[in-house]
């Protein structure tokens, strides 16, 4: 289809990855230096298994897993809530950065392309700590927020799905996460599109998670009950710590 002038471009993706850094050669350099050498062997297996695949962009970039694990860790995380697990690549990441007896509640409505995945899972060791359930996530939060015990009862969360529910996620998981427990939201930039003024020039398909990115990004900036850091990581990552 041909563009009108000055129509937006989403950046472009690399190695099969969403990067928002300018230069493609830059994101090359970041992989190849610092993350593919640390890159656990299952979590490599687990990508390759996911680059094939007709939504492959979907994955996580391996430099936002790694902040991700450096993260669980400084949080002393061994519970967690993934919300969008795709073929599971920062579901590894997580099972593979918290504790033995560590447990993630990972919910996605597709199943499939979790199964994908597994076999890296299975190898990595780590099935055990991984709840997977088949739902939309807002169910499974409401189900979780029955429990009072539930409450607070989390340390960790990563945010990866229908970007027009984040809101709705962040009012429950304010619930679940404890105080000092980090929330974090992927795909805040939207490829870039967050920024563009004129919304005509922004694909139709992007236009409503744009507009939800938007509204998240400035409603997060004034919630006093978080601490917040906008990261320009893969597609944009929020990292929010529950302050109380
Ligand atoms: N974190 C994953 C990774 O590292 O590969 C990528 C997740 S992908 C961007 C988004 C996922 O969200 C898809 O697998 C999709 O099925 C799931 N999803 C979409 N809407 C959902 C909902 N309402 N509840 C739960 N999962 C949902
Ligand atoms: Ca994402």
């Amino acid at each position: 289809m041909e563009k009108s002038p000055g129509e937006f471009t989403p950046k472009k993706q690399t190695e099969g990855s969403k990067s928002l850094l300018q230069s493609e050669d830059l994101f090359k350099y970041i992989l190849e230096t610092s993350v593919y050498p640390r890159e656990p062997e299952p979590l490599k297996e687990l990508r390759e298994a996911t680059a094939n695949h007709p939504m492959k962009m979907m994955c996580t970039t391996p430099d936002e897993g790694q902040l991700m694990a450096l993260l669980l860790n400084l949080a002393n995380a061994k519970k967690t809530i993934e919300i969008g697990v795709f073929t599971g690549y920062s579901l590894l990441w997580t099972a593979l950065s918290i504790p033995d007896d560590g447990k993630i509640i990972a919910i996605d409505t597709n199943r499939e392309s979790y199964e994908i995945g597994l076999p890296s899972i299975r190898k990595a060791g780590v099935e055990h700590k991984i709840d997977f359930i088949e739902s939309p996530a807002l169910e499974v939060l409401d189900k979780l927020l029955e429990d009072a015990n539930n409450e607070g009862a989390f340390d960790f969360a990563f945010v990866d799905a229908d970007k027009v529910n984040y809101w709705n996620y962040h009012e429950r998981l304010m619930k679940l996460i404890r105080v000092g427990g980090l929330l974090c939201y992927d795909n805040t930039l939207w490829g870039g599109s967050v920024a563009v003024s004129d919304e005509s020039l922004v694909p139709v398909s992007m236009r409503p998670s744009r507009r939800a990115t938007m509204e998240l990004n400035k409603s997060l900036a004034t919630d006093q009950r978080v601490q917040l850091s906008q990261v320009a990581v893969g597609d944009g990552l929020t990292i929010c710590r529950r302050l109380y």
